[in-house]
Order: C-alpha cells, then sequence, then structure tokens
C-alpha cells in the first residue's frame, strides 16, 4: 500500500492510494473535490471511499461533492453530520482499505473530534495518517483542546513502531524547522533534517512521509520532555522554564505561536 499527495490549495497534501487492479482510490481529507475529480478523471480511476481527521473546511471540503459523484462510504469523526460521514468513528475502531486494516486513534488537542488512522500493512514500514496533529517538525494549533490533551497525544504517537510513516496534511516543515532551530539548535537530527528538507522543497518535492523515529529526534512537540527544548522555548517569551511537563509543552506551542 501506497500513499502519494495531491496537492490542494497553499499547503495541504490529500493523500490518495491506489489499487491498480480494482482501478479505484481512496482519498484522505479532500479538501478540494477538484482536485480530486481531476485525478479521477487523468488516471481513470473511481474513488472507493474517504476518510477524515477533523472537521476543518480545508479537511472535508470537498467530501459532500465527492460523495454525490461516487457514491463511496465516508469514515470520519462522530462529530460531524451523517450526511457528510457514512461510518463515524471513535478510539479503537478498525476499518479496512484495499486489504488493510486502520485502527482509528482518537487525538484531540487541535480540534476535540481529530482522529488519526493507524496501519500495520504486511512487509511494509506501517502508516500514520494524522492530519493536523502531527507534522513534520511540528504539530497542529491548539484551536480546541490543551496542552496536555496534545502532550497526550505526542506521547501516544511517539509509541508507534519507529519505522512507522507519517502522513500529515501540510507542507509546514521548513517553518516548523526554523523554530525549532531557534529552540533546539544543537540538536544535530534536526539540523541534519532541515538541510534534507531544504533540498526537496528547492526540487519543489513534499518533505513528507516523515517517521517517528525523525519526528522523535527533531520535533520539539514530541521532545516536551528534553530541558533543553523546554528551556529555549521559555527564552523566546522571556519566562522561566516550567518545571512540569504540560506547562512546558504549553510554553512550547506559545512560543511556536508567537515565533
Ligand atoms: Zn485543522
Amino acid at each position: 500500500m501506497t500513499f502519494f499527495p495531491l496537492p490542494a490549495f497553499n499547503d495541504n497534501y490529500i493523500w490518495i492510494t491506489k489499487d491498480d487492479a480494482q482501478k479505484t482510490i481512496w482519498a484522505v481529507d479532500p479538501g478540494d473535490a477538484q482536485v480530486v475529480l481531476d485525478h479521477c478523471r487523468n488516471h481513470e480511476v473511481t474513488l472507493a471511499g474517504i476518510l477524515i481527521t477533523h472537521h476543518h473546511k480545508d479537511h472535508i471540503g470537498g467530501v459532500a461533492e465527492l460523495k454525490a459523484q461516487f457514491s463511496c462510504p465516508v469514515y470520519g469523526p462522530e462529530s460531524l453530520s451523517p450526511a457528510l460521514v457514512t461510518h463515524p468513528l471513535r478510539q479503537g475502531d478498525c476499518l479496512t482499505v484495499q486489504q488493510t486494516e486502520f485502527m482509528v486513534l482518537e487525538t484531540p488537542g487541535h480540534t476535540l473530534d481529530h482522529l488519526c488512522y493507524f496501519a500495520e500493512p504486511a512487509q511494509q514500514d506501517p502508516i500514520l495518517l494524522c492530519g493536523d496533529t502531527l507534522f513534520r517538525g511540528g504539530c497542529g494549533r491548539l484551536f480546541e483542546g490543551t496542552p496536555a490533551q496534545m502532550l497526550n497525544a505526542m506521547a501516544r504517537l511517539r509509541e508507534l513502531p519507529q519505522n512507522t510513516q507519517v502522513y500529515g496534511t501540510h507542507e509546514y516543515t521548513l517553518a516548523n524547522y526554523r523554530f525549532a532551530l531557534a529552540i533546539d539548535g544543537n540538536n544535530q537530527a534536526l539540523i541534519h533534517a532541515n538541510n534534507e528538507a531544504q533540498e526537496l522543497r528547492d526540487q519543489k518535492r513534499p518533505t513528507l512521509p516523515s517517521s517517528i523515529a525523525l519526528e522523535t529526534q527533531t520535533n520539539p512537540f514530541m521532545r516536551f520532555d528534553w530541558q533543553e527544548v523546554v528551556a529555549g522555548a521559555a527564552a523566546l517569551l522571556n519566562e522561566q522554564p516550567a518545571q512540569d511537563l504540560i506547562n512546558g509543552f504549553a510554553q512550547i506551542r506559545r512560543a511556536k505561536d508567537g515565533f
């Protein structure tokens, strides 16, 4: 099973996986129907299903039109209207995409309804479809959830197999790394990852997918329990470093928000 990105809007990726025998695709967070419709026409495939991670417009904006055109199942959070989501999901639910079973992880923080999808297909690296929860080098802003919730999400994703391939929705990598380097500038893995990402972007290629191993080593929001990361964020805020993990995580998030 391979996912590849269809660019949408300024910096979104609609991740697609194709079944060559069936000539069908599944789409993750199709915020723009036209991007998916163009792909289907150009490659003579039809849409077999949709996964949604959360309710933001740039993730669901194309769902109604695509569902009407292809009469396909739509899997997503319970918070969304039954008119949009045919299969509402909760923590621990499973669903099958092209013979591969995905497990649902609830990761509130960016929004309260945010879901991630995790799979371990045979003979390949595990897959995490993580929407706006985890980006390469960053995490989603806390529009609805609390720092404690997002910290919990990061801690749980950090426990996934290190070779898990991480498919976030946005190409925010270089901006994320500018911030990460400002608070964690001695991190050699981060310096290396930034150089690699810069080369990819120079060639107009996506910096995704990432991996849990790379995020664990380089992403400041996954390094919330490293004293130097919290101290770096506190310095940007002109504050003392927090003495507990939740307030430390909140400092990293506020430092990024104001960066
Ligand atoms: Zn979002």
